[in-house]
């Protein structure tokens, strides 16, 4: 049984960065963590993640202010 899956970059079989187990009601579940072997790549992949959880975070800041804006523009008219 493999659990690595090949890198989204590079294409190479990530390797077990981390493993641990955590015991949830009656079943053990083992967690992994894998990373790419190429550590420049794996740097880019993280930031990439980053970046994408930075996008997603200013999106929902964005809905916020604009709901809040909305308000805001209500409370001027009256
Ligand atoms: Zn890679």
């Amino acid at each position: 049984m493999s659990d690595t899956t090949p890198c989204i970059r590079c294409g190479k079989s990530r390797i077990i960065a981390k493993s641990w187990t955590e015991k949830i009601s009656n079943s053990v579940i083992t967690y992994t963590q894998t990373v790419c072997p190429d550590e420049e790549c794996q740097k880019i992949v993280d930031s990439d993640l980053q970046k994408k959880k930075d996008k997603i975070t200013a999106i929902q800041n964005k809905s916020l202010e604009r709901r809040k804006a909305i308000k805001r523009v209500k409370k001027v008219k009256k």
